[in-house]
């Protein structure tokens, strides 16, 4: 990239701007098109109960097959999408296509599954949000209690009382809030405590490193402790072996997702797991 410096620094340069700058166009020409020729689809991937084994509910993510680019991840387009505008009505097809397919899976008999569904900055701080959820449930079916809307840290703090709002309005419709990737942020304890929430997701960079180092696991179980202390569920994102899921049982961790559970799954597949499990 154009952090390395070639022989012609000046030259080499420019070329790299220019097929990043011609790139970024294209998948932006690419993105406003993708979802009326129907490009994304939504993965499923598992949370479990560390107390029971079972599946709790899943996430939704979203994922972007293009003809030509091939699969591009989340990544890599919802930042453009946020800053171009696009997010808002891919974030609403996202919200509506995760309640149907949760509502239909109640029908099918999993009665207690819960969906979450990511939300990101623009999405959320615009003023119709709320009402954008609203209109999902309705059209969907889907009992309330059983969505779960993920927000970063940093998507709450850009405008906080604002933020303090449209949580509560939700719980208040009795849907459910967790704050994604929780530690990495820049969240204040003095904010947490404002913050109506009814989850903390435990970011995996925390999970990760949990059993090469003492400080990592205290700080896992700080976080889970806390949890316990404010009430609210405690989720360890990005489990990727036994060991892992081990420890987070033993600290009295509720929830868990990851690769060594599954990776996201197409609804078909993650059917296949509920009708497995009984
Ligand atoms: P996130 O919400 O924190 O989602 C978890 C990410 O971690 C997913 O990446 C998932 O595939 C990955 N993951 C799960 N388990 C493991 C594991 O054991 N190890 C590792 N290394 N990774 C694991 P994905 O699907 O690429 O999504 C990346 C991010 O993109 C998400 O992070 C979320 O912030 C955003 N995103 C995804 N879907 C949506 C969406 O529908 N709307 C919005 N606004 N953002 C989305
Ligand atoms: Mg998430
Ligand atoms: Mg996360
Ligand atoms: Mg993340």
């Amino acid at each position: 990239l154009a952090k390395h410096h070639g022989g012609n620094k000046l030259k080499f340069y420019s070329t790299e701007m220019n097929t990043e700058a011609l790139y970024r166009l294209e998948l932006e020409s690419y993105l406003r098109k993708a979802l009326e020729k129907n490009e994304f689809h939504l993965c499923y991937q598992p949370l479990i109960s560390l107390a029971t084994g079972k599946i709790y509910g899943s996430e939704a993510l979203i994922r972007w097959n293009h003809p030509k680019l091939g699969l591009v991840s989340p990544g890599d387009f919802i930042p453009l999408a946020e800053e171009t505008g696009l997010i808002q009505d891919i974030g609403k097809w996202v919200m509506l296509t995760a309640c149907k397919q949760n509502k239909k899976w109640h029908e099918m008999g999993y009665k207690d599954l819960t969906i979450s569904v990511n939300v990101s900055a623009n999405q959320f701080q615009q003023m119709g949000f709320v009402a954008e959820v609203k209109e999902a449930i309705a059209q969907s079916g889907l009992d309330p209690r059983y969505l779960n809307i993920e927000l970063t840290e940093s998507v709450m703090l850009r405008n906080i009382s604002y933020s303090i709002m449209a949580m509560k309005d939700l719980q208040n419709m009795g849907v459910k809030v967790s704050i994604d990737d929780f530690g990495t942020g820049y969240s204040s304890l003095s904010y947490l405590k404002n913050l109506p929430f009814n989850t903390l997701k435990i970011d995996r960079s925390f999970i990760n490193n949990i059993h090469s180092s003492n400080s990592e696991i205290a700080i896992v179980k700080a976080i889970i402790t806390m949890g316990h202390g404010l009430a609210v569920k405690v989720v360890a994102e990005g489990v990727e072996t036994e060991e892992q899921i081990k420890l987070l049982k033993e600290l009295e961790c509720h929830y868990a997702q990851g690769f060594f559970i599954n990776k996201p799954l197409s609804s078909k597949d993650f059917e296949k797991g509920l009708v497995n499990q009984g």
